[in-house]
């Protein structure tokens, strides 16, 4: 049996002691080895950690962006440099596949490079009031910023909201998933031995009832970040609506992809059976494929052929926590009873050294209906519900037919129905024909998929609030 390797609080640019003395033993999702064994910390390691951020906070957002913008640089060169660890422990906690880890680390580091450069483009307005009067605006940080992130994909999720918070003056009290908080921890000792000044960085583990409750309750926390479930998100929403608070809610998602007959069959088969990227544990996973009726059976072939080889174990990966892999095997009952017609999978993957992992078969259902809780609940697993329509009026309402908002997907070869399309969609991101998002483009919500922007330049004004100045200029 391997030893867990210790994972604790960070505060000061150094390790915070475990207090508590209670941790949680993760274990690896492939092989069920343990991996880490994390500090559950709690309001007094919270306390301590914006102690230290709200002392660091003005004299780092003193600073000109430019300097700012060279230490969050360096960060991003750094992540590379250290790429096959930050890889290797990313992996081990969620179960990622090798290259799915690679990429969330090469984005970690986007973030920070991207986020160095654009902040020194982040100019507040000079408003014309006539001449006797000069007003202006400026982007001013909120103080403060209390992160919570989720398990799915720690280090991406953790840059997302650290780069541009810190960019333009911020500090940063972040509370990784209890299940994953390694890389987290990595960076931010990874930051402090670059030059990152005591207390801008700081990260509390532990879990959301104790520590994520009171970093949302602190009340020199000015702003909050909050990425995981629609139920949290909630919670936070109150206790940030208590205090007044500014909030951002990165939640769930239960996206539609729709498919009319035009589009090219190839390109669209092989764009729906990303839902098994990161074994469908991502917010954006295009989970409820809409197919237009004249083209229903045979494209419902080519996606399960591509979805059915995506191999446990070798082209898919694990479920990342326990509680996951029950909750998607529940949804395999779930849809049995509510009448779905089973395509490929829909089971546990057991087979051999498999039964040590948390891992399930890729899974399609066909014939789903809007009343099937498949159609309507956010699964997070590699399953996909399948559904066909006649017309775009009827694609539309199915897809718009959700508490959900986060992504929509749209294939066709006419570009004027697509845009139609992509215009009645209520979605925070419209993909069209397997357009890339990056991390340029702005994401968020509709609907309970959550408040707020992150990614592009439109996260420069989340992590700040506006002010103006008017100066009289009478003699
Ligand atoms: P979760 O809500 O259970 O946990 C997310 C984080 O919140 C964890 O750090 C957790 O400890 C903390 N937390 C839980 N209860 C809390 C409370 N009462 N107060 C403060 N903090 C609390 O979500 P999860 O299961 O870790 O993540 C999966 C969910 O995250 C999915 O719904 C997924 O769609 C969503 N997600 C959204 C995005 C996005 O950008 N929209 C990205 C990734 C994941």
């Amino acid at each position: 049996m391997t030893v867990p390797r210790q994972v604790s609080h960070w505060v000061g640019n150094a390790t915070l002691h475990n207090r508590a003395n209670s941790v949680l033993v993760n274990t690896d999702p492939r092989t069920g080895e343990p991996t880490s064994a994390v500090a559950l910390g709690g309001a007094v390691d919270v306390d301590a950690a914006v102690a230290s951020a709200r002392l660091a906070q003005r004299g780092w957002a003193s600073r000109p962006p430019v300097d700012r913008g060279r230490m969050l640089a360096a960060i991003g060169v750094a992540i590379r440099e250290r790429r096959d660890e930050f890889v290797e422990l990313e992996c081990a906690e969620t179960g990622k596949l090798d290259g799915e880890g690679r990429t969330s680390i090469e984005t970690a580091a986007d973030y920070f490079e991207y986020y160095a450069g654009i902040v020194r483009a982040h100019f507040g307005e000079t408003i014309d009031l006539g001449s006797g009067e000069h007003a202006f605006t400026r982007n001013e940080p909120w103080g403060v910023v209390g992160m919570i992130t989720p398990w799915n994909g720690p280090l991406s999720q953790a840059a997302r909201g650290i780069a541009p918070a810190l960019a333009v003056g911020n500090t940063v009290v972040i509370k990784p998933s209890e299940f994953t908080p390694s890389t987290t921890v990595l960076l931010a000792r990874l930051a402090s031995t670059l030059g990152l000044p005591p207390g801008v960085l700081n990260v509390v583990t532990g879990e959301g009832g104790d520590v994520g409750s009171r970093l949302v309750a602190h009340p020199d926390v000015r702003m909050i970040a909050f990425t995981g479930s629609v139920a949290s998100g909630r919670v936070v929403a109150r206790a940030a609506g208590d205090r007044l608070v500014p909030v951002t809610l990165e939640l769930g998602g239960k996206s539609p992809n729709i498919v009319f007959a035009d589009a090219d069959m190839e390109r669209a088969a092989t764009g729906a059976a990303t839902v098994c990227v990161a074994a469908g544990q991502q917010c954006a996973a295009l989970s409820r494929l809409l197919v237009e009726a004249s083209i229903y059976e045979p494209f419902l072939a080519a996606v399960a052929e591509r979805v059915a080889a995506r191999v446990p174990g070798a082209g898919l990966g694990p479920l990342t926590t326990r509680a996951q892999h029950e909750k998607v095997i529940g949804y395999f009952a779930a849809a049995r009873e509510d009448g779905a017609r089973l395509v490929t999978g829909g089971r546990a993957a057991e087979e051999g050294a498999l039964a040590r992992g948390r891992y399930v078969h890729p899974t399609v259902y066909a014939d789903v209906t809007p009343q099937m809780r498949i159609f309507r609940e956010e699964i997070f697993g590699p399953v996909l519900a399948v559904s066909r329509f006649d017309g775009e009026d009827e694609a539309v309402a199915l897809a718009n037919d959700s508490d959900f908002g986060l992504v929509a997907a749209v294939w066709t070869s006419d570009s004027a129905r697509a845009l139609r399309v992509a215009g009645r969609l209520e979605a925070g991101q419209v993909i069209v024909n397997g357009g890339a998002a990056g991390i340029e483009t702005p994401f968020g919500g509709y609907k309970c998929s959550g408040i707020g922007r992150e990614k592009g330049f439109a996260a420069l004004s989340t992590y700040t609030q506006l002010k103006t100045t008017v100066v009289s200029l009478a003699p």
